[in-house]
């Protein structure tokens, strides 16, 4: 049994005046054998671990609109705890956040009002981006190209003054949700104390074993600033539990082709690249889109918007990047998900029998016509 002494991080857990209000702290404390240790100080209630992860994850950043600070808005966490519906609600943010809760807002039966600076989903493909706000937008009021001026609270209201396309205006509301970005929770922790690395923008870096900087000490989940999803992060926990302490072995992450989903009306589901993505690495590509409505169930559902796109390499037929814009769109992309995950080409996609009728027809008629194309290139 290895025994001695090991440089580790305490994370104190005081409470009242002895709150400790720089948590982490280095200090020198003793190993018994190659398990972890868990030990329980006296005196504060200090808790001393050989390894540690942290995973405590990003906040809803406020931007900073003249006014807003002094106003009872609320952000995502407010917004899933209310209790109350608004009978009028503005939102400030054109990302899946603002999207999926402003919508969910609208559904129940608030009037809801987007106010986006410029696009909405800017990081989608952008024929995804572009028939998402064509659709959003005919069942919702949608300010693009807006730029906030001012926001006020008076007599219960929020009054919100902003330069839409040119125009002046002023929206007035019961709720306001703001969800323009996030920032990661690494300011909290006292990570000052600690020679664990933070990058510009203040998430943690970690090698390609999740390792920070500071040897024993594993970061994980939106405070790296790589991926923001439930998905993923559940993905880099799995990743650690299984090297460190089932295998016990040490092996880099390979991330397979990161999807995630937006789960508004209508659905948007991604994996892999967009085709902005592979003009700016100058990869010759072919893209195809396919319908809803030019499947047998798309014109059962009477879908009269959405559609697949596809993206293959033109040498090769790989696929590259999937997108899927339209009903049940997070569930559709898991086809092309598991075919990325296993590097396949469109001729695999053509190779399996589809249920007849199925919404994965759509992703078949998709793989059909990017064949033609490749074959025609
Ligand atoms: C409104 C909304 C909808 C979302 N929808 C989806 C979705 O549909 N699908 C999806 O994949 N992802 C979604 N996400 C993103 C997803 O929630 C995050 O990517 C995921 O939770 C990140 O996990 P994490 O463990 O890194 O951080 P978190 O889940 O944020 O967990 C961090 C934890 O650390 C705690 N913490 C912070 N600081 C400290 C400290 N100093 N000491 C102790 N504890 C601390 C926090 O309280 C929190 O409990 C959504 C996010 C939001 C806000």
């Amino acid at each position: 049994m290895r025994s001695g002494f090991q440089t580790g991080y305490v994370r104190s857990r005081g409470s009242g005046a002895r709150r400790d209000k720089n948590p982490i702290r280095r200090q020198r404390f003793p190993v018994y054998g190659d398990r972890i240790v868990r030990k329980k100080a006296g005196g504060s209630g200090d808790i001393i671990y050989i390894r540690i992860f942290i995973a405590a994850g990003a906040r809803p950043a406020a931007p900073n609109i003249p006014g807003l600070e002094s106003t009872p808005y609320m952000t995502s966490r407010e917004a899933l705890r209310r209790t109350e519906l608004p009978k009028s609600m503005i939102v400030i943010g054109g990302g899946f956040i603002a999207l999926e809760l402003g919508f969910a807002y609208s559904a129940f039966g608030s009037d809801v009002t987007f106010l986006v600076r410029n696009r909405m989903l800017k990081n989608e493909d952008r024929e995804i981006a572009d028939e998402f706000e064509r659709v959003f937008s005919e069942n919702h009021r949608v300010l693009l190209h807006t730029d906030i001026q001012k926001v006020e609270y008076s007599n219960n209201t929020f009054l919100v003054d902003v330069v839409a396309d040119g125009k002046p205006l002023r929206l007035e509301s019961e709720a306001l949700l703001v969800a323009a970005g996030i920032r990661p929770n690494t300011d909290l922790l006292g990570l000052e104390n600690t020679d664990v690395q933070t990058d510009e923008r203040g998430y943690i870096r970690v090698n390609e074993y999740l390792e920070t900087s500071v040897p024993n000490v594993y970061a994980l989940g939106d405070i790296l600033g790589r991926y923001f999803y439930r998905h993923s992060v559940n993905f880099e926990g799995e990743f650690l539990f299984r090297t460190l302490y089932q295998e016990k072995k040490r092996s880099p992450i390979e991330y397979p082709p990161v999807p995630h989903a937006v789960f508004t009306h209508p659905q948007v589901a991604k994996v892999g690249k967009t085709e902005e993505e592979l003009i700016a690495e100058k990869i010759d590509y072919i893209s195809v889109k396919n319908p809803y409505s030019a499947s047998a169930t798309g014109m059962a559902r009477l879908s009269d918007s959405g559609f697949i796109k596809l993206l293959a390499e033109k040498k090769t037929g790989r696929v590259l990047g999937a997108h899927a814009i339209g009903d049940e769109a997070s569930n559709v992309i898991h086809l092309f998900i598991l075919l990325m995950t296993m590097n396949g080409t469109v001729d695999d996609l053509l190779r399996m029998i589809y249920i007849h009728p199925s919404l994965p027809e759509i992703a078949r008629n998709a793989a059909r016509k990017a064949k033609e194309l490749l074959q025609t290139n």
